[in-house]
């Protein structure tokens, strides 16, 4: 889309917020020395938007909070102040189908590896992106292909930071091998998570099984919603480990992140089940749906 096209409405995505203030995309900008650019000493989250609406946020935010505390960093602003800007920059960029990043890094201090004793200004950036919402329901639809990496990250995956160099190395390599998502594997064999989703199986008595919360995955938002969706509708859940080679055995496969629950037809070229997505599946599929929009009517209100 073309500057003129935009008949003096910027389309969704191009409204960032940098440290304060609401500037096009082209304007915003951050220091050269800022520590997140420079050494990946920063935080981040990504919260849906459906319907013009910022899904989960409240435990987004405590994720946020909880990761900031893990590198010895508070909050930038009041939560409720943060909400409100989140909310704004939603509004502002006119986004109904999307994802709001929110980025919190130390701020901009002489480059050295030690933390500064006194610490500079945090900065926060925040951008939204529209979504593709027919790509996104066919995948939803259809299902993807997924293949294993080893797991080359850091040791506190808990973590949700900003450096995410192995994950973007194993999602290429996804992406070449003509699969959507990369899941990584451990040095003792079993998944950890997919490069930037929660991995999940489904055995033959539609029992769900997903890695045990560690320092080694992200505590997704999306797999925590599931947990607890999936429990109150009586479906069965084991948190544990498991191998790729369990998972090609298994019946069913999927992914979850803020983007949804996505099913998972192949591994490593390996069909799963009948290589279509299955009912278990559908079903998280939509308790997913329902716990999220009645979770942003309650917001709406
Ligand atoms: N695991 C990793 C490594 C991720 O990067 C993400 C999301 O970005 C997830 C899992 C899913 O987390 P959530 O459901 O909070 O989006």
């Amino acid at each position: 889309m073309t500057r003129k096209s935009w008949n003096g409405r910027a389309p969704a995505g191009r409204i960032a917020y940098v440290d304060g203030r609401y500037l096009p995309h082209a304007q915003a900008g951050v220091h050269i020395e800022d520590r997140g650019l420079q050494l990946g000493d920063a935080v981040y989250e990504v919260c849906a938007i459906s319907d013009g609406l910022l899904l989960d946020e409240e435990e987004h935010l405590d994720r946020l909070e909880r990761s900031l505390g893990e590198i010895g960093m508070a909050m930038p602003m009041a939560r409720r102040v943060l909400s409100l800007v989140m909310r704004e920059l939603v509004r502002r960029n006119r986004a109904r189908t999307g994802l709001l990043y929110l980025q919190i890094t130390r701020g901009a201090a002489r480059r050295d590896h030690p933390i500064p004793q006194e610490p500079p200004r945090p900065t926060l950036i925040m951008t939204v992106r529209e979504l593709d919402a027919a790509a996104l329901s066919q995948r939803h639809e259809e299902g993807i292909k997924v293949i294993t990496r080893p797991d080359e990250r850091w040791a506190r995956c808990d973590i949700k930071t900003t450096q995410l160099l192995a994950n973007l190395l194993a999602k290429t390599a996804a992406r070449k091998a003509g699969a959507y998502e990369a899941w990584l594997v451990d040095d003792d064999g079993f998944v950890t998570e997919g490069s930037s989703t929660n991995a999940w199986i489904v055995d033959a008595e539609g029992r769900l099984t997903t890695r045990q919360l560690s320092h080694e995955i992200l505590p997704g938002v999306t797999r925590r919603v599931i947990v607890a969706a999936a429990a109150e509708a009586q479906l069965r859940i084991f948190e544990r480990k498991f191998t790729p080679e369990e998972a090609s055995r298994a019946r069913e496969a999927f992914i979850s992140s803020a983007t949804g629950v996505v099913p998972v037809t192949a591994i490593d070229g390996v069909r799963i089940g009948e290589g279509e997505p299955g009912p278990v599946t559908r079903r998280v599929q939509q308790l997913y749906a329902h716990r999220s929009a009645a979770a942003a009517a309650k917001l709406a209100r």
